[in-house]
């Protein structure tokens, strides 16, 4: 299993929260990224999402993103899935497969009514209407906030489970319960490794760390992998 967190989209272009002071495109996070700030004043909500919603869609995969694409076509000693916290969808343009994003997607909204989710690469705002239950001023990005569950746990708890090799890229471990997942992983019995650019308040979880850009390490770390598969 690979664990990504918002490192390995860094050098697409796209910022991580911690690295700029907890800022986020010079939001705080408490602003825009709780469950309680969407109910007291979703339209800063929607407008911080539909204004970073293009910059996301546009973004580019880097080589880390292609390396992956390369060990699942490749790897012969089992089947890779790919963890993201990321609401980007730079996995997915490079080709990645299983792909499970625990904290929701950027090209989608969800009705806070009926619970339908929809594909929504334009704007969302409170006007927008649910088309399935007709209810206007519900639809919220479909972008996990803290305070609310995470999506497709169930599945996730299954890989870890039976998890071999547990590969974490770009992630700080500062967000619960993605910073469990290294030590599950290994309770299991999984070798756990992680690429960071420095080692993260979870080390311990790993046996390996490969400090320096997800795009410079993980192509040469997958091609150590193949050669060894
Ligand atoms: P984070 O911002 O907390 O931490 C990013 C980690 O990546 C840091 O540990 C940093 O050292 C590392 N990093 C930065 N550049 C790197 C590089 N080039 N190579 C390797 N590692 C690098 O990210 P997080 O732990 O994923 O949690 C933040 C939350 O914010 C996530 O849950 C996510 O939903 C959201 N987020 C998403 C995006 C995105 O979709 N691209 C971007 C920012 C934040």
């Amino acid at each position: 299993m690979i664990l990504s967190g918002a490192g390995i989209s860094a050098e697409s272009g796209i910022p991580t929260f911690r690295d700029s002071d907890g800022l986020w495109n010079n939001h705080r996070i408490e602003d825009v990224a709780t469950i309680e700030a969407y109910y007291r004043n979703p339209e800063m909500v929607h407008d911080f999402y539909n204004e970073l919603k293009p910059d996301l869609l546009k973004a580019e995969p880097n080589p880390a993103h292609l390396a992956i694409t390369r060990l699942q076509n490749e790897y012969k000693n089992g089947t890779v899935s790919v963890v993201t916290q990321n609401v980007d969808l730079l996995h997915e343009k490079a080709g990645n497969r299983n792909v499970y994003h625990i904290h929701g997607r950027i090209d989608e909204a969800v009705c806070m009514n009926c619970g339908q989710v929809m594909t929504a690469k334009g704007e969302v705002t409170t006007e927008t209407v649910c088309p399935q239950c007709g209810v206007p001023a519900m639809m919220k990005p479909n972008i996990v906030f803290f305070g609310e569950n995470l999506l497709r746990m169930n599945e996730v708890d299954a890989l870890l489970d039976k998890c071999r090799l547990f590969i974490a890229v770009g992630t700080s471990g500062a967000v619960y319960p993605a910073n469990t997942f290294a030590r599950t992983a290994k309770y299991h019995g999984a070798d756990t490794i992680e690429f960071n650019l420095h080692t993260t308040v979870n080390n311990r979880d790993f046996d390996r760390h490969v400090i320096g850009k997800a795009g410079e390490t993980l192509p040469i770390y997958v091609d150590e992998l193949l050669k060894e598969s």
